[in-house]
């Protein structure tokens, strides 16, 4: 397997982003570059940098390089095929929004797979579509490459089935009407992670919380989910950059019946309008309002933090106690603020702020005799995904 490596691909609406990963041993893979075109179907633009962060290229794209998924899957691939011409692509495992009920692992995808993906997409319509557009693309152009899925939801069908049920008409969970969770490669990246920055709680009872601009916080025990503050779609939970969090469905029979609102503008107010966006006025993104004095900025940052405060101490409670928090994504990696105020409201479970360490971002950001101790790890989906794929692939060549 010298020179090899593995594309990996995360393929939204109207954005391609992908990284390159060199195989180090049959066991381990290195990030070579990461990229993506984004503005596909508008005005592509196509960017790639190296490990270290260097531009390898940055520019405009013609729609007829990539107006659709499709050339800018070509663009891509012949992009990869200049700068990487001594490497053989081994395989390419793709970021898969849903995996339903079934798909707790990642897997190979066949003909059979891709079937059973496509019933899925009734759950994720919104993303789904798109990441099979790109496996079954990528299967027509190289079909002697294996493609290998990886489920956001996978991670957390370690749950039991009170924690996957809604109280609805038993009916419902049996059609897929089930809390499935999402970051799921999130959250095992950071279980997997543990061992090495924190032994001491990788077999506890810790929260993480991913704060980007989707977020949510899952349960571990012992490095398994237990459970999650998303549910059936990666609405529910805490509020996030343009979502509402968990919001009384009254709101939305209101909304329907009495205003007249049409699913699709609920869709856009539920995925687009709401969350720091909404109740700001002013931005989705935590920096701006951290940094505006506005009073609308101010009170969904407060919003954001009371939620998250709220969340933490439900999952404690699933657990029975907390051993430790662990903090990640945009705002977790990179928000001393926010996690400063996070921390203070969990002080009654026992968190206690190290200020001059959460300052210069940890990892361990609680006080020495903190009884929860906490920590900033950066999450890495990608190298969770090129590290699934090369295992797959390896364990399907000895067979
Ligand atoms: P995604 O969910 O899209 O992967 P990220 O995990 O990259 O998002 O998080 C993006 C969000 O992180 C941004 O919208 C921004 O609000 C937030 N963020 C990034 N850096 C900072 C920072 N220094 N302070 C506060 N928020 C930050």
């Amino acid at each position: 397997m010298n020179n090899s490596s593995i594309l990996v691909v995360n393929a939204g609406s109207s954005s391609l982003k992908f990284s390159v990963f060199r195989l180090d041993s049959t066991e381990s893979v290195t990030l070579a570059a990461r990229g993506q075109i984004d503005g596909i179907g508008t005005h592509p633009r196509l960017q790639v940098k190296d490990a270290a962060g260097s531009t390898l290229v940055k520019r405009d794209c013609t729609t007829s390089e990539a107006g659709a998924m499709k050339q800018a899957i070509v663009l891509t691939g012949s992009w990869l095929r200049q700068h990487f011409q001594k490497e053989q692509l081994l395989a390419v495992g793709h970021r898969v929004v849903h995996g339903g009920a079934d798909f707790f692992q990642p897997v190979l995808v066949d003909a059979n797979v891709l079937a059973a993906l496509e019933q899925l997409v009734p759950l994720a319509p919104l993303h789904q579509p798109h990441n099979l557009s790109v496996i079954q693309a990528m299967r027509e152009m190289q079909p002697q490459v294996p493609q290998v899925a990886c489920f956001d939801t996978a991670f957390h069908r370690s749950h039991s089935q009170l924690a996957d049920l809604y109280a609805l008409p038993w009916e419902y969970y049996t059609a897929g009407v089930r809390r499935y969770g999402f970051h799921g490669l999130s959250y095992e990246y950071i279980a997997a992670t543990l061992p090495e920055i924190a032994p001491e709680l990788a077999q506890g009872r810790v929260v993480v919380a991913h704060l980007g601009s989707g977020a949510s916080l899952c349960a571990l025990r012992g490095g398994k989910s237990v459970d999650s503050t998303m549910g059936f779609s990666p609405l529910d939970g805490v509020p996030m950059g343009t979502r509402p969090g968990a919001l009384d469905p009254g709101v939305l029979l209101h909304l329907v019946s009495q205003q007249g609102v049409s699913a699709a503008e609920l869709e856009k107010l539920l995925y687009n309008k709401s969350g720091l966006l909404g109740l700001s006025g002013i931005s989705n993104d935590m920096r701006v309002l951290l940094d505006s004095s506005e009073p609308r900025a101010r009170l969904a940052v407060d919003y954001f933090v009371h939620h998250v405060v709220k969340q933490i101490g439900a999952l404690a409670a699933v657990l029975g106690g907390v051993d430790g928090l662990v903090f990640t994504a945009g705002i977790g990696e990179h928000s001393a603020a926010i996690r400063a105020r996070i921390m203070q409201g969990c002080a009654w479970l026992g968190v206690a702020v190290d200020a001059d360490a959460n300052q210069r971002g940890g990892p361990r950001v609680s006080a020495a005799d903190s009884a929860v101790s906490a920590w900033v790890i950066p999450t890495n989906e990608e190298l969770m995904i090129a590290r699934h794929t090369l295992a797959l692939v390896a364990a399907s060549a000895r067979g």
